[in-house]
């Protein structure tokens, strides 16, 4: 087998199936997994305890699937189309939701179209092992693209790339394939920026790349269930379904490249829509408009929580109370402790 003209072919395979960028590394994912056990030593993982069972198979991919040689890395962009994120973070009764979740949900679009590149792999070889992934397995899939060669970890602990910023996905197949690996670039390239840890709203960040879960949005509104930390609540702003400012602020973001699948555009106008009108939705409109979508995992409870939060936050006005009074007495009792402190905030010092 010429597994360097088998590679060259995968890469244009995967371009065809949508993938920005492709590259092949190998199993040793060096210094990353003793940097996980620090960090989950350190309880920086929050409540996501799931992180913490499944340690030693991040740490060790052919643990995860016995025979694996090779694993081949790849990216995806998303962010959409002529966006203007920080036109509406700045728009304190507008809903900012982190761009990635705009569209249909990235689990349902990389890893069955890697599902589809590695069928194509296997009926020109036969006989190989392939399992696809998309942030769905224990996999340390920033360490492997940055072994692989697809960019650095950043300060803000995102996968960068020089040529494309970190607006991207990123998913993996894991093989026994005896492929080239492609060359790493240990390099860099944040120099002595630290602009992503200046601007977190809510100083996650314990020291670069190194961040403290239970202090970052995305946690806080994807991730965590129960009541949101009352000091954290003034910092989120109208950040009601994850967060974007370390990506938005860092200057590799320039070269950040418009999505070329529809599936990720934003739907039923949520890259800027109003929080009242979020906020009066039912469970019904919820379950309707985030079908297939990311914005589903962290419930209709905690999207109505979020939304409570970003209303305290919003700039004074008598339509949100007035929103926040009609949902009051039919929300339940967590979502309604938030909603009394949105309230208490809009009507200070009334
Ligand atoms: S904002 Fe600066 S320090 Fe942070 S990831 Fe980007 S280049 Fe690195």
């Amino acid at each position: 087998m010429d597994t360097k003209q088998l590679a060259a072919d995968i890469r244009i395979w995967a371009a065809e199936l949508g993938f920005d960028k492709l590259a092949i590394t190998d199993t040793d994912l060096g210094r990353h997994p003793e940097y996980l056990e620090r960090w989950l030593a350190a309880g920086r993982q929050a409540s996501m305890d799931w992180m913490q069972r499944h340690a030693d198979l991040r740490a060790a991919p052919a643990r995860l699937v016995p025979g694996t040689i090779r694993i081949l890395s790849a990216r995806m962009h998303y962010a959409p189309p002529e966006d203007d994120p920080l036109a509406v973070l700045q728009r304190g009764d507008l809903a900012y939701i982190s761009r990635y979740a705009l569209g249909r949900d990235y689990h349902k679009v990389v890893r069955p179209r890697l599902a589809k590149l590695a069928a194509r792999i296997d009926a020109a070889v036969g006989g190989a092992g392939f399992r696809a992934f998309s942030d769905s397995a224990p996999v340390l899939e920033k360490a492997i693209a940055e072994k692989s060669g697809l960019g650095w970890i950043g300060k803000n602990t995102l996968l960068l790339s020089r040529d494309a910023g970190s607006l991207f996905f990123l998913g993996e197949i894991f093989t026994d394939l005896p492929l080239p690996v492609d060359e790493a670039d240990p390099r860099d390239h944040c120099g002595s920026c630290h602009a992503c840890l200046d601007v977190c709203p809510t100083d996650a960040f314990v020291g670069p790349r190194e961040l403290d879960a239970g202090r970052c949005i995305a946690y806080l509104t994807i991730e965590h269930r129960g009541a949101i930390p009352e000091d954290l609540r003034p910092l989120m702003g109208n950040r009601v379904f994850g967060c974007d400012d370390c990506q938005l602020v860092c200057p590799w973001n320039k070269f950040a490249r418009t999505t070329a699948e529809d599936d990720f555009h934003p739907r039923h106008a949520l890259e800027a829509s109003d929080l009242v009108e979020l906020f009066s939705w039912t469970e019904a409109e919820f379950l309707e408009r985030t079908a297939g979508s990311a914005i589903r995992r962290t419930g209709y409870s905690g999207w109505l929580r979020n939304l409570a939060v970003a209303l305290g936050n919003a700039p004074q006005s008598a339509r949100i109370v007035a929103a926040l009074r009609a949902r009051r007495d039919e929300v339940d009792p967590m979502v309604r402790e938030h909603v009394d402190w949105a309230l208490a905030r809009q009507c200070e010092p009334c």
